[in-house]
């Protein structure tokens, strides 16, 4: 391609509006521009990148015998009323109306209408194991898009399905997507860790996040500094502590304080001059309509996630003043497990604490000195709270570290929860009818090209890994008004075009200083310089942007060298 003939308006500002690296850089090197908050265009250079990635995402996915499919972004309501979830997915699901008063959605995920085509197409086992997936646009009216295409409203999403007759079968499928993941995330030059996620109600670690480490990024992702334990924040677990024995016969009694107008532990701590880690949180949840009071160190937090998956409920809310007053019989602020109406259950942060200070379930009034075991018991022992920095690896015992992460895939085990809901069935060879088991497998296609530019860029622009840069090469004639630079120029470009090479010719007539400002800014590999001063000596100048080592290789053999340089950078072992 010519630079001079291209679309690809760059800019030298850094846009206001954009708060990270891989925004900014976009927007400046002229790969994508915002038409609504969250809706993007991409330009050619941006899409250049977009199906390099969805090209490699492809490959691995046929490699891994799943086959591609393209559905319908627009989806009948009737399809999510069967699933529940019509009425379940909120606001996030754009609905639209047609003009016979039919409800419809725009896709956000495929999970009904795959599951719809499967259950009228397979009726046996013999036609199982099944993984289909397709490359296509999703729309999820997200409540605060930001980052550009990172965390956009309409976005392209690799989204692949697997059906199997048994659990095994279904675990099979799971790991041939797992490896594909890591082959494609590979192959895309990231710096990434699966992480166990949390996966509701169907248990296991059956899903797992690729999440590739930025500071930018919106998750927290947990690992062990000594095992291969990664998880996130949501997930991440904590061993139940070894009970020590206790005395608390020889503690001081328990006596009942008036703390008026305290009610936050950081206004308990000041008022006792107790430290935080010294008094117990009681905090009343409703759990599908029944109130529960939960535990926890004053130090530590609830973790929500972890507690609706202990409990095993749909709906989980911080109670309402009514139900606090009804079940600790004084208002917010001075709850207590002592004398509570409702069912309690501790986090392992309690095991072991002595003298501490709980809420006396009566207004202005708090206790301290007190001691589980003598004061009261405690019969329901949990992990509920947020794993936090130092805290031990539940698998190893060594230190967890905490870091933050961009997700850009998702591997996810649904079991029978679709086809169940949804009745797709299949005769199995004992003659019964079953469910199919499924699972499914997301890749978000700009987040993972836009998570590579978080991970690799530097002041001047992006640093592309060849595998998805727009082009491999750029090739800048120092002077266009020189014909014999010009010339060789070309020659080379003609002869990398047809080495099937993807190229820039930098034809423009501007000085060098801003030729290689823009190389820099869109990020090519590898930048050819054609100069007077290396021609004399009958050679080029070979710069690969990164690390901004220069070599200078005889024009004869610039070719042969270019691909080379590409072909070995490509391959993965
Ligand atoms: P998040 O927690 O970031 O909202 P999610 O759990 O909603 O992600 P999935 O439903 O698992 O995401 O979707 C699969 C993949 O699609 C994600 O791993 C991510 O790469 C991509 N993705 C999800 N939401 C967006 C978005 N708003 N913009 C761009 N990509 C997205
Ligand atoms: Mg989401």
């Amino acid at each position: 391609m010519r630079y001079s003939e291209m679309f690809l308006p760059t800019t030298k500002e850094t846009p206001s509006d954009a708060e990270i690296a891989s925004h900014q850089l976009m927007l400046r090197a002229g790969m994508i521009r915002k038409l609504a908050g969250g809706i993007y265009a991409y330009l050619p250079l941006g899409y250049r990148v977009i199906r390099k990635v969805e090209n490699i995402v492809r490959e691995e996915m046929n490699r891994a015998g799943a086959q591609e499919v393209f559905m319908p972004a627009v989806q009948p309501a009737e399809l999510w009323m069967e699933s529940g979830r019509w009425d379940m997915y909120g606001k996030e699901l754009l609905r639209v109306r047609d003009r016979h008063n039919r409800d419809y959605c725009i896709g956000p995920t495929h999970e009904e209408v795959i599951t719809a085509l499967v259950r009228d197409e397979i009726q046996t086992y013999r036609q199982l194991p099944r993984n289909l997936y397709q490359i296509q646009t999703k729309f999820r009216d997200e409540i605060r898009p930001r980052f550009g295409i990172m965390r956009s409203r309409e976005f392209g999403m690799k989204d692949a399905y697997s059906f199997d007759a048994d659990e095994e079968s279904a675990e099979e499928s799971y790991r041939k997507m797992f490896d594909a993941y890591t082959r494609i995330f590979t192959r895309c030059g990231l710096s990434f860790r699966p992480v166990e996620a949390d996966s509701g109600n169907i248990g296991g670690s059956f899903s797992h996040e690729f999440m590739v480490t930025a500071d930018s990024g919106e998750d927290a992702m947990v690992h062990c500094t000594s095992c291969d334990y990664a998880a996130n924040l949501e997930k991440a677990e904590i061993s139940r502590p070894e009970e020590k024995a206790g005395h608390a016969t020889e503690y001081p009694p328990m006596a009942e304080v008036h703390t008026p107008d305290v009610r936050t532990i950081e206004e308990v701590c000041a008022f006792l001059d107790v430290a935080p880690r010294d008094v117990v949180k009681t905090m009343i949840f409703t759990c599908d309509g029944e109130p529960v009071a939960v535990l926890v160190r004053g130090n530590e937090d609830i973790n929500e996630a972890k507690l609706r998956n202990y409990l095993g409920c749909d709906s989980l809310e911080l109670a309402m003043d009514d139900t606090i007053l009804e079940v600790t019989g004084s208002p917010r602020g001075f709850a207590g497990p002592m004398g509570i109406k409702s069912r309690i259950i501790a986090d392992y942060s309690l095991m072991n604490m002595k003298n501490f200070v709980v809420g006396a379930n009566r207004e202005d009034h708090h206790i301290k000195n007190c001691n589980i075991g003598r004061d009261f018991e405690i019969k329901d022992y949990a992990d509920l709270r947020i794993v936090r920095e130092g805290d031990v690896c539940p698998r190893c015992g060594k230190e967890l570290r905490i870091v933050r992460g961009i997700e850009v895939g998702h591997v996810f085990k649904l079991g029978v929860k679709y086809s169940k809901a949804m009745n797709a069935t299949f005769l199995d060879r004992d003659g019964k009818e079953k469910y199919m088991i499924m699972g499914c497998y997301g890749i978000g296609i700009g987040r993972t090209a836009a998570a590579c530019i978080e991970q690799s860029h530097d002041e001047d622009g992006i640093i592309w890994p060849m595998a998805i840069a727009p082009f491999q090469v750029i090739i800048t004639p120092v002077n266009i008004n020189d014909e014999n630079l010009s010339k060789i120029a070309e020659e080379l470009y003609n002869g990398l075009v047809a080495d099937g090479i993807e190229v820039i010719l930098d034809d423009r007539n501007e000085r060098p200083g801003v030729k290689f400002k823009d190389a820099d800014l869109i990020g090519i590999p590898i930048r050819v310089t054609v100069g007077a001063k290396s021609l004399a000596e009958g050679k080029v100048e070979v710069r690969f942007r990164k690390p901004g080592e220069v070599e200078k290789i005889p024009l004869e053999e610039v070719r042969g060298f270019i691909t080379k340089t590409i072909m070995d950078q490509l391959s993965i072992s």
